[in-house]
């Protein structure tokens, strides 16, 4: 049998509707690992995946075959729970650096594998690496000690841990096949199913810098994920989040390590901050370490205001190598050479504040990848206070500019111009920060 000629009849069939056996989904995976199947078939059978979607059962074969691909954390008789969140991406983003040792200080094991920037949006590996020293290449024997002796461990998908994702996302990214609700769910899924876990919350985004920006797309993908978690043991709740706006005021990797360390301090932004406790809550909740939702927001609470969550990042932040100053001095990260103040070019009000266009514009500062094996520069980026609705008058500083040099702040300059929408009304209502709660048993209306 000659793989390549039975790739193109599988793919044939996948573009024009059909559906592939549970036997085909395992060859093509089996294939792919051993190589006979090659990335350009990938890439075809992805697009034809993002055109006509996959089947229920498909999309469980997928995953479980994706999961398969590698080793799985084992935890054994252990009791203590064990809850990750996900996100389905977006840009300003830095819940994750927060809710790692803040739901691992309510006591909850957090095993957290997380990926690197896709797109336009940011990734929780790139942020981490911007702390000195911070080593996020953990095997999952390593991740999973370090979570049983501190409660959380934060790291990155390798050849050990779901490799097939690894691999699939890097191509889907340069393949323009991110943007399908079966792809999203089985790259999701199968590495969070890895980590061995008892629960899982994700935070779903939707609007303009979202993957999915529709908020009936976002919900199908939220379904999707709740179904494929429930088919395989997991537990899984998912908040519809806004992300019509960069979320909190820092977009880029140092700077975005900076602004977590100060939501850990009580002194971040409303908007991060109120998202950060709530998917913590959600965290706590599902673990059954607090009876209810209230009770779970009141301990999360609590451990940010005693400096638990803190302590718990320091103890994080040492076990993986990294510079535990960051914490008191963010200044021991690096610093771009240019930071220039951005100001309102016109009175009027801000109507949009858009993520993608900022997202993309990180990328081009470099602190994003253009190309696999780019590297990141982790100083650049953008802290923004221009929020939408807020009457601004002409000179008043709205953002700031962190570039390598000249032709960064020139870059920085032009994106804010298009990012940052000023005129004489208001423009549309911004979404709600969180508006759906959903679950196995349905679905919540919260904004
Ligand atoms: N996050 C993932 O892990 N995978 C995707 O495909 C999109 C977002």
């Amino acid at each position: 049998m000659r793989t390549p000629i039975v790739m193109a009849r599988l793919i044939e069939r996948k573009r024009d509707g059909g559906t592939l056996t549970s036997d085909e989904w395992r060859a093509i995976i089996d294939g792919y690992i051993e190589g006979s199947v090659t990335d350009y078939h990938m890439a075809a059978l992805s697009m034809a995946i993002l055109f006509n979607g996959l089947e229920p059962v498909e999309l469980d074969t997928l995953t479980g075959c994706m999961l398969h691909s590698g080793a799985t954390m084992d935890f054994g008789t252990w009791a203590v729970p064990r809850v990750d969140k996900h996100s389905t991406g977006g840009v300003g983003d830095k819940t994750s650096l927060v809710l790692a040792p803040l739901v691992a200080a309510c006591g909850v094991a957090v095993p957290m594998m997380s990926g690197r920037g896709l797109g336009h949006t940011g990734g929780t590996l790139d942020k981490l690496e911007a702390i000195p020293g911070f080593r996020t290449d953990l095997s999952p024997a390593e991740a999973r000690r370090q979570v049983e002796a501190i409660g959380c461990a934060m790291f990155g998908q390798s050849e050990a841990i779901a490799p097939v994702d690894q691999r699939l996302y890097a191509l889907r990214d340069a393949t323009g096949t991110v943007e399908s609700i079966p792809l999203i769910a089985a790259s999701i899924m199968s590495k969070k199913l890895a980590e061995g876990l008892s629960g899982l919350v994700l935070d779903v985004k939707q609007g303009s810098g979202a993957f999915l920006p529709d908020a009936v797309d976002a919900i199908e993908l939220a379904q999707t994920m709740i179904r494929v978690g429930h088919e395989h043991g997991c537990e899984v709740v998912a908040l519809l989040t806004a992300m019509d706006r960069p979320l909190g005021h820092a977009c880029g990797n140092a700077l975005e390590v900076e602004e977590a360390i100060a939501i850990l301090h009580g002194e971040g932004p409303k908007d991060v901050t109120e998202l950060t406790i709530t998917l913590a809550a959600e965290m706590v909740a599902l673990a059954g370490v607090a009876p209810d939702l209230r009770a779970a927001r009141s301990a999360v609470e609590a451990a940010l205001r005693s400096g638990a969550a803190a302590e718990k990042a320091r103890a994080l932040i040492e076990a993986q190598g990294g510079n535990p100053a960051v914490l008191d001095d963010p200044a021991v990260m690096a610093q771009a050479p240019h930071q220039v103040v951005w100001e309102a070019p016109r009175d009027g009000v801000v109507r949009r504040v858009e993520p993608r266009e900022i997202g993309r514009a990180i990328v081009a500062l470099g602190g994003g990848r253009r190309v696999l094996g780019d590297t990141v520069d982790p100083a650049v980026g953008f802290v923004i206070t221009a929020e939408p609705r807020r009457i601004v008058t002409r000179g008043q500083p709205l953002a700031t500019i962190h570039a390598r040099d000249e032709a960064g702040v020139t870059l920085a300059r032009e994106a804010l111009q298009r990012a940052i929408q000023i005129g004489e009304t208001m423009g549309e209502l911004p979404l709600p920060l969180v508006s759906h709660r959903v679950t196995r048993n349905g679905m919540d209306l919260l904004g």
